[in-house]
Formats: structure tokens, sequence, C-alpha cells
């Protein structure tokens, strides 16, 4: 038996792809026919001291230093191809990568496993080395040896990724303590074994495979440390848009912890030593999303990056930016815009409001000319279709406003909802723009005066003149039969406004002088019936198709809405008609859960989202008691399959 000579080393033969270097010492040491590998090591290392060399080895500089002459190989190559710092390094801080890399170049090999979290963390290395039995025939075929593959002895690694076959265990222990420094080649430790090929519809052999293709391109792309604050706020950022955390980087942890044990299954997490317990404020997907103090493994990250529905490589690629109003492109609102609802505007302008603690509000302007504002931050992506303020509305609009307004078979409702504003706002930006009031037409109300007069040299705005015009002609409208007097007491702020800037045309809109006698006529109750009812259910419509979130419809808000909420409460007993309406319009629990689940699904398909079930309930906040209800289970069904949506995703 010989002692060490270098021309041992003589023997050394370049590495394969991806091999770790353990198994490169150890196919040397085959050639060698030394009989105890305790030599050819610490001829290599310089000690045998050095810490177990299959994952983070370490003495790098004398391993180069001593290979023959000649060779191309820098201790950067070997720690970057041939070791597995670049997965870990990855979620480690930038400057503990550097010293990682000192540590594995010199003699520091335990501290460079502490530098990784391996000691903290709860996640073990397997004892076994591992191997593809595909992959091992492959091997076989092209380079004419077996070896072991680094992306194979990954922790969390359970399949090939390149032969969708899971990995199986080899006869060799390398990790234990009284064995680390074995040099056995794979060619001795691996038996032929079939494959087990894993099933592309099962979700969890799924879950792994990703895993595994991410691992490999952590391994395929060292040096790419992008920090842990970075990573923290892409999480964060992911989970805004997700509503599971508010912009001020609070997450919900509740909501949170559910979806991510809806999208794991428990079997899954334990294999991969991964459990989430209950009420577990330490836990590691905690950990991630929390101010980064300490690193964590890397494993985590892969599942909480698959959780969120990215490959490691997009991850790495998305903005770390908090924006809190979306990254943008943003949609004009006009509702006859051509571009309605398009992510048609690029750029936003940002103020400071001082009024409300100093929140962010931007102003999004589109070419059409509609202005709109909304304060920050968003809270889910669904703010993104949402107008705080209209500040312009803008050509478009206006010469729309202007058809429709013309239009005699367009009713005041209608105009209202195709230009998507409230009638009043109609009315108001009709007079600004000096159209024609009443509007022409047969179903137009007559009063006095067709067209407003021309506006008085006062110093007054405009648009305010009109604001006050419009709401006194809304007065009279309103107030059929009263008198001067009583109009001018009731409506005390419009009336001396009007007087005062406004008189004379204040004058042409009063009604008439001449007193009336008091209406004293008897109820007839059955007329009255009959028009309530009808006032009713064109209410229900009305709320039913109010733009925004549903409200459900209720006895009261179907009461109060059609203005008749008193006589409802109080005299229901005197009508039936309204009493069988109202019985017919009311919303039940199941009715106003299928509206919000069709509501909530129009959103995600706006989105160009496909939802999953868990999504849609979430959304809704639908109990799960209901949505087990077969009219809601249905509903649910309905829109997670339909096929448009299918067709986005
Ligand atoms: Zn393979
Ligand atoms: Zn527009």
């Amino acid at each position: 038996m010989s002692n060490s000579t270098y021309s041992d080393i003589g023997n050394f033969a370049d590495p394969f792809p991806d091999e770790t270097l353990h198994s490169l010492c150890s196919r040397l040491f085959d050639r060698t026919r030394m009989s105890n590998s305790k030599v050819l090591i610490n001829e290599l290392f310089g000690s045998t001291s050095a810490a177990s060399i299959v994952d983070l080895p370490c003495r790098l500089n004398h391993f180069v230093a001593v290979l023959p002459f000649g060779h191309c190989y820098t201790v950067d190559i070997l720690l970057n191809n041939h070791t597995l710092l670049p997965f870990y390094s990855a979620f480690l801080p930038v400057q503990r990568v550097e010293q990682l890399k000192q540590d594995m170049a010199g003699n520091n090999g335990l501290k460079a496993q502490m530098r990784c979290g391996g000691t903290s963390s709860s996640i073990r290395a397997y004892s076994w080395l591992r191997f593809c039995p595909t992959c091992t025939k492959d091997d076989k075929a092209q380079y004419g040896s077996f070896y072991w593959h680094r992306l194979h002895q990954v922790s969390g690694v359970e399949v090939c990724p390149v032969h969708k076959v899971f990995l199986e265990n080899s006869s060799f222990k390398a990790r234990e303590r009284r064995i680390r420094y074995e040099l056995i080649s794979a060619k001795k430790a691996i038996q032929p074994t079939p494959a087990r090929l894993t099933d592309s519809s099962n979700p969890s052999h799924q879950t792994l495979l990703k895993i595994a293709q991410d691992v490999d391109w952590l391994l395929s792309h060292p040096n790419f440390v992008p920090g842990l604050e970075s990573i923290r706020d892409r999480y964060i950022k992911l989970l805004i848009e997700r509503g599971l955390a508010t912009y001020t980087g609070q997450v919900h942890i509740q909501k949170l912890t559910q979806a991510l044990n809806d999208y794991y299954s428990p079997e899954l997490l334990k294999l991969l030593q991964c459990e989430i317990k209950e009420g577990d404020n330490n836990a590691w997907f905690l950990r991630l999303v929390r101010s980064p103090k300490h690193s964590c493994h890397p494993l985590y990250h892969l599942l909480f990056i698959q959780f969120l529905e990215y490959t490691v490589e997009e991850f790495f690629q998305l903005s770390s930016e908090l924006n809190p109003f979306g990254d943008g492109p943003w949609p004009c609102l006009n509702p006859v815009c051509p571009h309605f609802r398009q992510l048609c505007i690029q750029t936003f302008e940002l103020k400071r409001d001082k009024t409300h603690g100093g929140r962010q509000t931007a102003t999004f302007s589109c070419e059409c000319g509609f202005v709109y504002s909304r304060m920050g931050p968003d809270t889910s992506s669904h703010d993104l279709f949402k107008v705080g303020k209209i500040k312009e509305r803008g050509k478009i609009w206006k010469a729309a406003l202007e058809k429709l307004w013309n239009d005699p078979t367009v009713t005041l409702m209608e105009m209202a909802k195709r230009l998507g504003a409230d009638s009043q706002s109609v009315k108001y930006h009709a007079a600004r723009l000096n159209l024609s009031y009443p509007r022409p037409g047969p179903t137009a109300r007559q009063i006095q005066k067709t067209v407003a007069p021309a506006l008085e040299s006062k110093e007054v705005e405009p648009a305010k003149l009109a604001e006050y015009r419009y709401e006194w002609l809304e007065v009279l409208q309103n107030n059929p039969g009263a008198g001067r007097s009583e109009l001018s007491e009731q409506h005390r702020r419009v009336h001396s406004w009007l007087s005062f800037y406004d008189r004379e045309w204040l004058y042409d809109h009063l009604p008439p002088l001449k007193s009336r006698p008091p209406v004293l006529a008897q109820i007839d109750w059955q007329q009255r019936d009959t028009e309530i009812s009808i006032a009713v259910r064109h209410a229900a419509e009305q709320l039913r198709n109010k733009p925004g979130k549903p409200e459900r419809l209720t006895k009261t808000a179907i009461a109060s809405n059609s203005g008749y909420l008193a006589l409802i409460q109080k005299q229901l007993n005197k009508l039936p008609l309204t009493s069988e309406t109202l019985i017919e319009v009311i919303e039940t629990t199941e009715e106003f859960a299928v509206r919000r689940i069709y509501w909530v699904a129009e959103r995600y398909r706006q989105e160009g989202i496909c939802p999953k079930a868990w999504q849609i309930i979430r959304e809704t906040g639908i109990k799960p008691y209901i949505a087990e209800m077969p009219q809601v289970k249905e509903a649910i069904a309905s829109v997670i399959n339909l096929p448009e949506l299918k067709w986005l995703n």
C-alpha cells in the first residue's frame, strides 16, 4: 500500500456535466487502486478533517493547487459547476455568499454549512446518495461511466426533470459521519433499477417536477444573488395581487395559511419536510414574508414561489418595486371611449394628498380626454378598474352625451347607464354644454322655459351656475303644485343663491303665482298599490343592474330605492299587489350568492384570469355551507368551466 504520491492524481479526468466533486474524487479513487480513500482525500484536500465533500466541500484552493499540471480548473469553476453552492446562494444575503466562497476555498467547511442555514433549518439532507435510473443508462452510453449528479443530491429533488421519473436511493450513505471519508463511486453503489414514472395527472407529482426544474435552473445559474430584501418585496407584491397582503406589507396570515393548505397536500409537505402546523407563528412561509433577518432554506422559497404560480426564473425577472397603483398600463374608464376598460394609459401623475394623511393619489388621463384619479394604495387587482374621482369627461364623452340627449328614444336613465354617470351629473353636464332643456321628445316634462337663457355678467363660474339652475329645475320637477314661498323656504340654499346671482332666470322659473286649494283628495289605495308595485319592481331592477359590487336585494333596500319606504313599512297591509311583488323580487341567500359568483367571475374574465373554485368562493366571501347549496354549487361549476375563461388561461 503506497502512501500519497502525486502520480495518483495524474489519473485525474475531467468532471462530467453536473458531477459532484465527491463523484469526481470517487472515480479517481477507483482508478488509483489505493486501498484507503482517506489517503487520497488527504492528498487532494490537504486534510482528512474536511467536512463532507458531497454538498459543500472546502479546501478547494488546495485541491486546485495539486491538480496535474496544465489543468484548467479554478476554485470558481468548481464552486459553480460541481458543488451545491448555486442552490443556496440565490437565497442568501449578497455578502454572505462572498464569505461562503472564501470558506469553501479555505478551511471552513463547517462554517460554510452554517452560513447556508444548513444547521438551523429543519430540512435534513438524505443520507443516501441518489440517482435517476434513466440518467444512469444515458450516462453509461454517452460517457462510458456512471457518476453522481449534483441535482439528484439536493433536498427536495425527488424526481429527474429530464426523464420525469422518481429518483432512487443508492446503497451509499455518504452523509453519515463515520463514512464521510469514503469515496464510493456511482459505478459501485448503483444497482440497475426499473424507472418509476411520475403521473402527469397527479398534482403532487407535478409539484415535485417543478421543484426539480427550479433547482436545475438555480444550479445552472450560479452567481445569481438578488438579495433577501428584493425577494421579500416580490413576495409581498404578489401577495397583494392575490388579496393576501396590504400595501403596507401586512400579510393576511389566516388567509395565506388557508391558501397554502389548499394548494399543497399535507402528505406532500410532509415528504418535503415543510409541514404547516396549525397556529405556528414561526411557520416557514411567515419567515419568508417577514423583514428578512435570517436566510431560509431554498426549498421553502421554491415552494412559496410555486404557490405564487411562478417558476424561479420568472420570479427573478419580476420587478420588486412596490407600486401602490400596480405596474400598469392602466385602463380608460370612460364607457363611451373605444378603449373602455382596455389598458391604454401608460403613465400617471402622482400626488400626495395632505388631507388624507399623505396618501398618494394617482391621476390617469386617456387620449379620449377622460381624466380620473384614485387614492392609493390599491388593495387588490380589482382596484385597477376603480374611479375615485372623475376630473374631466373629455370630448368623446361630451359628444356622446349630446347625441344621446337629443335622441328622444333614449330615456334619461338609459343615457346615464350608457355614459357611466348618474342622472344628476348627466343633467349637470347637459347644462354646461348648453343643451336644450327639457330634452326633445314626448316624454320630456314641460317646464315653462325650454331654453336656459344666456348668463348674466355677474362673476360666477358657469359650471356652478349650471349646477344651481339644474338643482332648481329638479326642485320644481319634484314638487309639482308647491307654491313659491314653500319652495323658497324648503330649498333656501339654492333659492337664495340663484336670487343673488341669477335672479332673472329664477323669476322665469318659479311656479305660477295663483294660489291653489289644498289637496284633500281621498287616497285611492288600489291605484296607489299599482303605482307602488311598479315602482318596487323598477327599483329592484335598478339595484340589480347597479354597477359595482352586488348589494343584496332586501325589502328595505328595494323599498327605500323605490321612494316609498315609509308607506311600505307602515301600510303594507293595504298594498297586496306591492306585497306580492316584493316577495317576488327579494333575493334569497342562494340567489344573492349566485349573483355575486357571476359578478366575481366577470371580474376575473375581464382580467383574463381563469379562476379556481376556491378563488371564486374566497372573493365572493360566501360561507362554506352556502357554497354547498345546489344552485350555488352549480353556478360555481359553470363559471369555472366557461370555455372563454379556459381559453384565456
Ligand atoms: Zn434522469
Ligand atoms: Zn379613453
